[in-house]
């Protein structure tokens, strides 16, 4: 199972480091030849419009879309959630988005970055005591499709979801040394799409 890190812009080294320490040999991967030779990526946090932008530049975003839409296992943090979303609520001018989860995203939810702020959250499946969540000028789910599952929430709002191979959190594990979540990842959404394909 290779998985990739999105190295268009954000937390790639920290995303990476988190899969190290979960026993897997991520790589930083940008161009067509990188994407075709993963089985699973990571988007990391960032600027959604920039992350898309970029990522046209480069000649990847139809192609990471396809693959998202044939089963990739994706995980979106932050920005990332945006990007794979179906739907997204006060996006930029334009925005493009990639999709694949059955859910409205509203970008910018919790306020602009001075109200950025951790918390201790619930996180479903993840075993052990609560999660330590960063969030940083993060969205929201501010309404979920019949086939999502809520992994976690605050005030109300949904901020970790999974449908099927794809998983999205609003907030930023790869910052805390906690990863809880990239094996869950892993396991959860990773493995269990390599079981299918054999
Ligand atoms: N506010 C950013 C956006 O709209 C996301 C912030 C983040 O990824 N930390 O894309």
């Amino acid at each position: 199972m290779k998985i990739g890190v999105l190295a268009l812009q954000g937390d790639v080294r920290e995303h990476i480091a988190s899969l190290g320490d979960c026993g897997v040999s991520a790589r930083s991967v940008k161009t067509r030849d990188d994407i075709d030779s993963i089985d699973a990526l990571i988007i990391p946090g960032g600027e959604s419009t920039t992350i898309a932008k970029l990522a046209r530049a480069f000649g990847v975003f139809d192609l990471i879309k396809a693959r998202i839409g044939s089963g990739m296992p994706t995980y979106g943090s932050c920005a990332g959630m945006i990007l794979i979303a179906d739907q997204i609520l006060d996006g930029g001018p334009d925005q493009e988005i990639l999709g694949g989860i059955d859910v409205q995203v509203r970008r910018n939810a919790f306020g602009r970055q001075v109200d950025s702020f951790e918390t201790d959250l619930s996180f479903a499946g993840i075993g052990g005591t609560t999660f330590r969540a960063v969030f940083i000028r993060a969205p929201w789910v501010e309404s979920v499709g019949a086939g999502v599952e809520v992994l976690a929430s605050f005030n109300g709002h949904p901020v970790a979801i999974r449908q099927g191979h794809l998983l999205a959190t609003s907030f930023h594990p790869e910052l805390t040394g906690d990863n809880r979540i990239h094996r869950f990842f892993v396991d959860q959404l990773c493995k269990e799409s390599s079981k299918v394909r054999l």
